[in-house]
């Protein structure tokens, strides 16, 4: 089976969070299932610095008004597809903001321009190449079914991931002239949002299935808590709805061969991870003794619970814990985070910034890893967390809940136990939860059952991907 998959940013080429890690670990595995993909994503200067060899497929002299090349290269056991369009996308900045974090005003139209050449490639016009199903990730590629339904595309099955639905790519209606859709594209059946234009929302209403990257966030987005105002649209897709949760790279996450971490180690090898926490210490400032170290990796934000892990600081660092923090997000909660470092030398470490090689090692040197995400549709870092046996303490929803095995009486009587979950996310919530940490911990046995349980843990893409190939072939052979 071939398929397109069409994703805003992909590892190791670019990536802002785990939509990257999902779009470039997925096809890798996919091919045990037979499937083909090949990925188009937009030209960044990041993408094409550090790619070669590209072969010239398609010209596009007038995608949405711009001139348009798609390349097409090998990288890192991907077959990708390079949307190169110098007015959509070579600026300084991010993905998505310019270097002062500001969205581009035109990202409606850099990743309108990104469906349509999807639309494009999915309607047969790269020579010698048409996909048999279409695979789009998020808003950014949402527009793509939108302009499968109303251009001249060949009846193609589609697939819609939901990554996080609190990014709609909502904007005002004034944009939708720029699409150069037809007049009745403006419909509550496609992507008319309540006066507005929703990118997500059409692609709700025009993909075949829909997918969420877990079963407990297929469910939580049916709720008005944390369906976003999509939920009646979701609702009213209920029989193509799927929730497949995401697994890891397991070559690139695994601690007995990872570059970036000083002192390898397994499941009956964790006394290693010594070398590795001596290192976070010295990284962080930290006092060099045998109090837990407590990890977060994230982007600083509110969905993240970052403003429930400033509050508590003092109390951990009170309950005999250690902090340490690695983000970048709100500048409100870089600063709380910064001032709780500040008032604890030597007990809370924080690095602001993206630091993937950092990331692994906190994962291989730190005792366990604080996800109190309000709401979370899969998260990667409990995965990280279960595979380097650092213990994931996470809230319990979405992803989260689906991954780690609370630590209650009968799961540690069962010894299938793989972390902490907490619920309310509060202070109170979060601290309880610390406190059982710190308890488990003392104990030194029960401590390593619940890391090697974790490493255990199958966090692989094997199961999953297996899912999404029955998915595409059930659509592929209905027709759709
Ligand atoms: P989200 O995509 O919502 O940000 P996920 O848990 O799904 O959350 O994925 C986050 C990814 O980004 C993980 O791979 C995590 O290790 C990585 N990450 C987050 N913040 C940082 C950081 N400051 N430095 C390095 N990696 C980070």
């Amino acid at each position: 089976m071939k398929v397109l998959s069409v994703s805003s940013e992909v590892f190791p080429l670019i990536k802002t969070g785990g939509l990257a890690d999902v779009s470039g670990a997925l096809p890798i595995a996919l091919q045990a299932f037979e499937v083909e993909t090949k990925t188009l994503l937009p030209g960044y200067p990041a993408v094409l610095k550090v790619i070669r060899d590209p072969v010239v497929r398609l010209e596009l002299p007038d995608l949405l008004g711009e001139p348009a090349t798609v390349l097409e290269v090998q990288h890192e056991g991907l077959d990708l597809l390079i949307l190169d369009a110098p007015a959509y996308y070579d600026r300084p900045g991010g993905p998505y903001v310019d270097p002062l974090g500001k969205d581009y005003p035109d990202n409606w139209r850099r990743f309108a321009a990104l469906s349509l050449a999807a639309s494009e490639i999915a309607a047969g016009l790269l020579p010698g190449w048409r996909p048999d199903l279409v695979h789009t990730h998020d808003w950014q590629a949402a527009l793509t079914s939108v302009y499968m339904r109303y251009y001249p595309t060949p009846e193609l099955p589609s697939v819609l991931t939901i990554h996080n639905i609190a990014f709609q790519g909502q904007f005002g209606s004034e944009i939708f002239p720029g699409l150069r859709l037809p007049a009745h594209a403006f419909a509550t059946d496609s992507i008319e949002y309540y006066g507005t234009v929703g990118f997500l929302k059409g692609g709700l209403q025009t993909a075949h299935a829909i997918t969420t990257v877990s079963p407990t966030y297929a469910d939580e987005i049916l709720t008005p808590e944390f369906g976003m105002g999509l939920e009646g649209v979701i609702a009213s897709h209920i029989d193509n709805l799927h929730g497949i949760v995401n697994g890891i790279d397991t070559d690139v996450w695994n601690p007995a061969t990872d570059p970036v971490v000083h002192t390898h180690y397994g499941a009956t090898t964790l006394k290693n991870r010594e070398e590795n926490r001596r290192s976070i210490a010295e990284f962080f400032h930290l006092d060099n003794d045998n109090a837990p170290i407590f990890c977060v990796i994230s982007r600083l934000t509110w969905q993240k619970g970052m403003d429930i892990v400033a509050n508590v600081a003092d109390e951990i660092v009170a309950m005999g814990g250690k902090l340490v923090v690695l983000g970048s997000g709100e500048a409100a909660l870089e600063g709380a985070l910064l001032a709780a470092a500040a008032r604890h030398p030597g007990r809370i470490g924080v690095s602001i910034g993206y630091n993937e090689p950092m990331s692994h090692l906190m994962q291989a040197g730190c005792d366990a890893i604080i996800i109190p995400s309000r709401f979370e549709p899969c998260g990667l870092t409990q995965l990280y967390g279960l595979r380097y046996g650092c213990v994931p303490i996470v809230a319990r929803t979405g992803g989260l809940n689906d991954t780690v095995i609370d630590a209650n009486h009968a799961a540690l009587a069962a010894k299938v136990a793989t972390g902490i979950q907490f619920s309310p996310v509060t202070e109170t919530g979060m601290l309880q939860a610390i406190r059982r940490a710190m308890h488990f911990y003392a104990d030194r046995k029960l401590w390593t059952q619940l890391q090697k349980q974790g490493m255990k843990s199958d966090v692989s893409w094997e199961k999953s991907a297996e899912r999404y190939a029955a998915l595409y072939s059930s659509l592929v052979s209905k027709g759709m």
